[in-house]
């Protein structure tokens, strides 16, 4: 699938994984080392001269595209030292035409920053700065295993204003182990409290692999339940409204123009190059993860290998559905007219009779020319994504 906008190449993304962390939480699965374990911090510096050497090497992908977001992911990439960081953005600068107004994140937790990290990442080109604060309560915070308490997120969004970043998101996550539905509303107050130009809130997951899926396994995770969940999520559709931030992904609210551009080339099906270990690619059909051993990544780096892990070539019609339910995760929803227009085919054509079981359903509506999730769909999208997912 060729992706055009007036004839011009469309805008890309780079994304860069930085897998390590000041420890593990306990419901983490990525990919990312505490850097305190034996052996990890001696892996900092070969991986980012690693991560330059795939950027080399990946960067005829994306000759001549626009990268209009960058985001440096983890992991932690803030418990690196700033000026690595800098250098590997300089380097990524010099090989990709990185647009001068592109959004370039970094991912923080707030017990790695300070004044003078940040400033530094400031002048080093990072723009926005996205931290994992996910709850305001340190009974909480500690469940989950987060390096960080309360006060150290508030002391970290001011340290980053200090430092001049005037683009903030604060990731939170609700239906926690042992959260209440008063616990969820006071982070939701205090998250708004500190008016992030962007705010994101996901649902835990518990993940195999993690601590907190043997403690389900061994009945010791005291889960909210659906139900409480579901309540959650409406609570923070209000608060965030209320508060004045537009609602324009399923887990993501911006105040206005403060929209993320990276993750909306996610959303849009745009192309983006994924550097370092268990980093992800998207390019046209083609889906290719990199392998997820941080040691192992090195290793087929320096030898001059590709280090990817995995690679499939899209059928026409799954990178159809895969950009139907990412278009659907868009509070805006889907537009037919250019879904048809970038496939080739209409959605009723390649899906026969989706649309109208969404619609019948009460999950979608559809509004002229687009197909949207309604307030209800909201909470159970996954039903309707499972319509454009054979
Ligand atoms: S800080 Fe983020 S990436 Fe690191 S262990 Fe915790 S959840 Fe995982």
């Amino acid at each position: 699938m060729s992706q055009t906008i007036g004839g011009g190449a469309a805008p890309a993304g780079l994304y860069v994984h930085v897998p390590f962390c000041l420890r593990k939480c306990n419901y983490c699965d990525f990919v990312s080392l505490p850097i305190g374990r034996a052996g990890a911090a001696g892996l900092v510096r070969p991986y980012f001269a690693a991560v330059r050497r795939e950027a080399d090497r990946r960067a005829p992908e994306l000759a001549g595209r626009a990268i209009e977001g960058v985001y440096f992911g983890g992991g932690t990439p803030t418990t690196i030292e700033p000026r690595e960081l800098a250098g590997l953005l300089e380097h990524l600068s010099a090989r990709y035409a990185v647009e001068p107004r592109a959004e370039v994140t970094v991912e923080a937790n707030p017990g790695t920053v300070d004044a003078a990290r940040l400033g530094d990442l400031r002048a080093a080109g990072f723009n926005r700065l996205s931290l994992g604060a996910q709850a305001f309560q340190d009974r909480l915070l500690a469940r989950l295993g987060r390096a960080h308490d309360a006060a150290a997120i508030k002391a970290a969004v001011a340290a980053a204003r200090a430092a001049g970043f005037t683009d903030l998101n604060l990731d939170l996550i609700y239906g926690l182990p042992g959260q209440t539905a008063d616990d969820w509303r006071a982070t939701l107050r205090a998250a708004v409290a500190l008016e992030p130009e962007h705010l994101a809130a996901y649902a835990l997951k518990v993940e195999p692999g993690t601590p907190f899926h043997r403690d389900q396994a061994a009945g010791r995770l005291d889960l909210p339940g659906e139900d409480a969940e579901a309540a959650m999520y409406e609570d923070a559709r209000e608060a965030m409204a209320v508060a004045g931030y537009e609602h324009y992904e399923l887990s993501n609210w911006a105040r206005p123009g403060s929209r993320s551009r990276h993750n909306l080339l996610y959303w849009r099906n745009r192309d983006y190059a994924g550097l370092g270990a268990a980093a992800w690619s998207h390019l046209g059909a083609r889906r290719r993860g990199n392998v997820g051993d941080v040691a192992g990544y090195i290793h087929l780096v320096e030898a001059g290998a590709d280090p990817v892990g995995e690679a499939e070539e899209l059928d026409p019609r799954r990178a159809a559905g895969e950009a139907a339910f990412l278009a659907l995760r868009l509070i805006e929803g889907l537009s037919l007219a250019e879904f048809a227009a970038e496939h080739g085919r209409s959605l009723e054509d390649l899906f026969p009779g989706a649309i109208g079981r969404a619609t019948a359903s009460g999950l979608a509506a559809r509004e002229g020319d687009r197909l949207r999730l309604t307030g209800r769909g909201l909470l159970l999208a996954n039903q309707v994504f499972q319509e454009f997912v054979d």
